[in-house]
C-alpha cells in the first residue's frame, strides 16, 4: 500500500504523523485515559514493550513536559518514566529506556532500581508478539506477555495503582479477567475507538491494585494456577465446564474514545493541499533498529535496491 492510500484508509496513521506520535497507538493509550483517567496523580509510570515509543511519548506529553514546565527548570520532583522493550529506541524527553525483555526476572530489578526504592503509580504495557495469525497460538502467546507483565506489576505497583495491558480476544479472555480480578478491585475490557473492530486487541484496565492478603511476589503462578492456567496448557478435562453456571463471569467491556470521532475501520478523503497535491508526510520516527532490519537488507541486495519496501513502518503498532 503506498503512503498517501495508507493516509486515506487510515485516519489514526495519518493524525499519528501530523501530531508528532510515533506510532498511531498512542490514540489508543490517549481515549483509554479519557474513559478513565489514568494519568491523574501519577508520578512514575512504566512503560513495558514501550518501542517504537509513541505510549511513551504519550507519558511523556502529560506527565513530564508539564511538570518541568512548571518547575522552574528545577529536576527534583519531576514524574520518572520507564520504558523497556527488546528493541532499542530513539530517545524521549523524560524517559529512561532500558533494552531488555519482559519476561526475564531481572528487568524487575533493572525497573526497582530506576526508582530508587519507591513504586510506580501506572505500568501500561502494550507488547504483543509477533502474530502468527493462528488466534489460538496468538492469544496463548499474548497471555504469556501479559503474565509477565503482571510479575513485573507485582514487584513495581504501589498499592492502589493501575495497570493497563493489551490483550487478544479469545475463549481464555474470562480466564485472564478473572486472573487479573485476584490483584485488582477493578478490571475492564476497554476497545478505544483508534482500535480496529476488526482487531481481536483489547485493553485490560485494572484499577485499584490491592493483592491478596499475606502476598508474595513468588507464589504469584501458584496463586494464578489456582484460578486456572490458559487452555493448550492444560489437561483440557480438567477445565469442562470451569467458569460456566454458578461460576460464570461477566467481564465489563467499554468502548472509549470520542465514540462520534473518527472510525479506525472507515477510509476519509485526504486533506487538500494548496496546489491539489496531496503530500504525505514521513514517518516521525522509524525505527533505529527494527527485527525486519536484516530482512530488508537482503531484499535490497538481492534487487540491487530497485524500490525494496516491507510496507512496515513506525506507524503500524
Ligand atoms: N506501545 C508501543 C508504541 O506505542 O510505540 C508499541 C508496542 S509494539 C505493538 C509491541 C512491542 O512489544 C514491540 O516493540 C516488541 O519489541 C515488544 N516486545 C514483545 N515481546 C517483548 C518482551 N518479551 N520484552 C520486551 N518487549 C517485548
Amino acid at each position: 500500500m503506498g503512503k498517501a492510500s495508507k493516509d486515506k484508509r487510515d485516519i489514526y496513521y495519518r493524525k499519528a504523523k501530523e501530531e508528532g506520535w510515533r506510532a498511531r497507538s498512542a490514540f489508543k493509550l490517549m481515549q483509554i485515559d479519557q474513559e478513565f483517567n489514568i494519568f491523574h496523580g501519577v508520578k512514575r509510570a512504566v512503560d513495558l514493550c514501550a518501542a517504537p515509543g509513541s505510549w511513551s511519548q504519550v507519558l511523556s506529553r502529560n506527565l513530564y513536559l508539564p511538570a518541568k514546565l512548571t518547575s522552574d527548570g528545577k529536576d527534583g520532583g519531576l514524574p520518572l518514566i520507564v520504558a523497556i522493550d527488546l528493541q532499542p529506541m530513539a530517545p524521549i524527553e523524560g524517559v529512561i529506556q532500558v533494552q531488555g525483555d519482559i519476561t526475564n526476572a531481572r528487568t524487575a530489578e533493572v525497573v526497582i532500581r530506576h526508582f530508587d526504592g519507591c513504586k510506580a503509580d501506572l505500568v501500561v504495557c502494550d507488547g504483543a508478539p509477533d502474530v502468527t495469525g493462528l488466534h489460538d497460538m496468538d492469544e496463548f502467546v499474548q497471555s504469556q506477555l501479559i503474565l509477565a507483565a503482571l510479575t513485573i506489576v507485582t514487584h513495581v505497583l504501589k498499592v492502589g495503582g493501575k495497570f493497563v495491558a493489551k490483550i487478544f480476544r479469545g475463549k481464555d479472555t474470562s480466564l485472564l479477567y478473572c486472573q487479573l480480578k485476584l490483584f485488582f478491585s477493578q478490571v475492564t475490557f476497554a476497545k478505544p475507538k483508534s482500535s480496529r473492530n476488526s482487531s481481536i486487541e483489547a485493553f485490560a484496565v485494572c484499577e485499584n491494585y490491592s493483592p491478596p492478603e499475606g502476598f508474595k511476589e513468588k507464589d504469584l503462578y501458584h496463586l494464578l494456577e489456582k484460578v486456572g492456567t490458559p487452555s493448550g496448557a492444560d489437561d483440557l478435562d480438567c477445565r469442562s465446564g470451569w467458569l460456566e453456571g454458578p461460576n460464570k463471569v461477566y467481564i465489563p467491556f467499554l468502548a472509549c474514545g470520542d465514540l462520534s470521532g473518527y472510525d479506525s475501520d472507515r477510509s476519509y478523503p485526504l486533506p487538500s493541499t494548496e496546489g491539489g497535491t496531496y503530500q504525505s508526510l514521513d514517518p516521525v520516527q522509524p525505527p533505529i533498529a527494527p527485527p525486519y532490519k536484516t530482512a530488508l537488507e537482503m531484499k535490497k541486495a538481492s534487487s540491487h535496491g530497485a524500490g525494496a519496501d516491507t510496507g512496515k513502518s513506525s506507524l503500524d503498532p
